[in-house]
């Protein structure tokens, strides 16, 4: 099992140290490279996605990604800024279908700004598709009108589509991950106005018919919204769009109260996948040992359940995780009067004593 390291920028080094201080306490026989992304790639080698590096991650079964971009990069033209990276590996992987669980833990409850009965035990995973609809749909941009409201005034456009091979696969890993949960998954859409959204819909119940064990239910994108934060333990698997997942997701995430605690997944159809905590690089404390490791462990994890088929060491990291919060041990980010502040690395040991 082959893993490329890429730590990138900012508290990026500092997470991905613990997570393969985890990985490698696991008796695995896991082979790990590093090589620089991001802003560190660019003062390198002049480019936030070095051929080298995306060599590795192409012949890699998995990548264990940190964070990059720092705000000093903001003035680099748009092709060599940190952030292209990302989008040059989901390119270059083929990264389709993004991976989001929003669990919250009982001892952070306190964190969510939803009241506790609310999201206590919460323990749903969103699937967003990533490479298509109108973030991608071709043709975009601007002209002037020729009809509408106001032909002949400026106006600009994008263009929203998917094909069935698209749905398809987002439909299957949806299915496929609801049978390691609790069988159920949500499709979200907006059939009621839009015809993409129609199609989707009737191609994800097409899928789900190859699934007789999995209950599946449809949702529209604007009710869904509402019930995420009116009911959000009502959900197990939720897939949906590109558009609507990325808005979804970010909802999702913040019930939960703590951004240091979110691991997430990009998938391909190969199971090849790209595993990163859903914050970023957090210049603003970088260097400072301070940063939670735990959402870049926990994204080691779902790297060994998703794409190493190692489920009993996933759920090893996972009882570690849960262990150390028990225990009363929090990083600045989660820390609340009454439990002990502790710094990177000693997080890091604590879910090593743990596993
Ligand atoms: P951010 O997620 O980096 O930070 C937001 C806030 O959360 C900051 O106050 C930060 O200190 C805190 N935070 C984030 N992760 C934390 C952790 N593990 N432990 C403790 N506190 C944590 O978002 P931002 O400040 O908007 O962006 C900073 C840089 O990160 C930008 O250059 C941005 O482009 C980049 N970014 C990268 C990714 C990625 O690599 N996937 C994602 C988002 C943002």
């Amino acid at each position: 099992m082959k893993i490329a390291v890429l730590p990138g920028d900012g508290i990026g080094t500092e997470i991905v140290a613990e997570a393969v201080k985890v990985l490698n306490a696991l008796d695995l026989k896991l082979e790990m490279e590093t090589a620089l992304v991001g802003g560190a790639a660019y003062e390198a080698h002049g480019h936030p996605l070095p051929e080298a590096t995306l060599k590795l991650a192409k012949e890699a079964d998995a990548v264990l990604f940190g964070a990059v971009g720092d705000w000093k990069y903001d003035k680099l033209e748009r092709a060599l800024r940190p952030e292209q990276a990302i989008l040059g590996l989901r390119k270059n992987l083929g990264l389709f279908a993004n991976l989001r669980p929003a669990i919250c833990y009982e001892q952070l409850v306190g964190a969510s700004s939803l009241k506790p009965e609310l999201i206590a035990g919460l323990d749903i995973l969103i699937i967003r598709e990533l490479t298509g609809d109108v973030y991608f749909g071709q043709p975009r941009g601007r002209r002037t009108a020729s009809d509408g409201l106001f032909p002949g005034a400026e106006e600009a456009f994008d263009t929203m589509r998917y094909s069935r091979p698209e749905v398809e696969r987002i439909a299957h890993v949806a299915f496929q991950a609801a049978r390691k949960r609790s069988n159920r998954v949500t499709s979200v859409d907006k059939a009621n106005v839009l015809e993409t959204f129609q199609f989707w819909k009737d191609v994800v119940t097409e899928v789900g018919t190859q699934y007789p064990d999995v209950a599946l239910d449809h949702m529209y994108v604007d009710n869904a919204a509402m019930q995420l934060v009116r009911e959000p333990k009502k959900f197990d698997v939720v897939v949906t769009g590109n558009l609507f997942g990325d808005i979804l997701s970010d909802e999702a995430a913040m019930l939960t109260g703590s951004i240091g605690m979110l691991p997430s997944a990009s998938l391909n159809a190969s199971k090849q996948g790209l595993y990163e905590p859903s914050h970023g690089s957090a210049p603003d404390i970088a260097g400072k040992g301070i940063a939670n490791p735990l959402a870049t462990i926990l994204s080691a994890a779902m790297m060994l359940r998703y794409s190493l088929n190692q489920e009993a060491a996933a759920q090893r990291i996972e009882a570690a995780v849960k262990s150390v919060l028990a225990q009363g041990l929090r990083t600045a980010d989660i820390f609340s009067p009454g439990t002990t502040r502790v710094s990177t690395l000693e997080m890091g040991a604590a879910v090593l004593r743990a596993l």
